[in-house]
């Protein structure tokens, strides 16, 4: 059976409709946000959905979407080109809800556990040989804890879920965040979207065209 094979096409359908049916966490609020259900080496991993992302039915929906998919324009893929050839997954995926202290709320330890176990068959069925976590919470599921200077702008082998992979870490693209417009994170991203854009599994998604 090849990775393309139309049983593991009917798993990954079967995981992503599985999934969008999930109300395991009680204080997250639906519905259950998911990329689209394609066979990618390449796996995106963001933070949670926000107010906008539940109603449009995608990930990365508003500005910040905005923000990452011109990133990835930069290096080949426009994003209906993203999000039809990588698998766009998150740390939970459904919206936390606001904090009272401003922004979206942080989802606890245990939704973080709860829904990793979606991310970990993922990773088991995708097997992929690129994983890109987006802001400071997906780095933490993939990296050892480490400031976002010590870590974005390289190439990480890694060990994920079970799985040798090579992972390129990005900032969070929210407009409320100054780190990826200032120095040194202006440099670090654009070091990032070059080890991206270089990388064979992005370049095979490039080719897929
Ligand atoms: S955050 Fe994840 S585990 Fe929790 S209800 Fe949503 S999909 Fe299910």
């Amino acid at each position: 059976m090849t990775n393309r094979s139309p049983n593991r096409l009917r798993v990954l359908d079967d995981h992503v409709a599985a999934l969008r049916e999930c109300r395991r966490c009680p204080q997250m609020i639906g519905p259950v946000v998911t990329g689209r259900p394609v066979w990618s080496e390449v796996l995106l991993i963001g933070q949670a959905p926000g107010t906008h992302e539940g109603p449009a039915g995608k990930p990365f929906a508003w500005t910040a979407g905005k923000t990452l998919f011109r990133w990835f324009a930069a290096h080949g893929l426009d994003e209906e080109a993203v999000r039809d050839r990588v698998y766009m997954a998150a740390v939970c995926r459904c919206f936390p809800g606001k904090d009272p202290k401003g922004g979206d709320r942080v989802p606890a330890p245990d939704e973080i556990e709860r829904c990793r176990t979606y991310l970990a068959a993922e990773v088991a069925l995708l097997r992929p040989r690129l994983v890109l976590p987006v802001g400071k919470l997906a780095i933490a599921q993939v990296l050892p804890a480490a400031p976002l200077a010590d870590v974005v702008g390289r190439v990480h082998a890694a060990t994920f879920h079970g799985v040798a992979t090579d992972v390129i870490p990005l900032p969070h693209p929210s407009g409320a965040s100054t780190w990826h417009r200032t120095e040194p994170g202006k440099t670090l991203l654009a070091q990032a979207l070059e080890l991206i854009g270089r990388h064979p599994a992005w370049r095979g998604l490039r080719r897929a065209a």
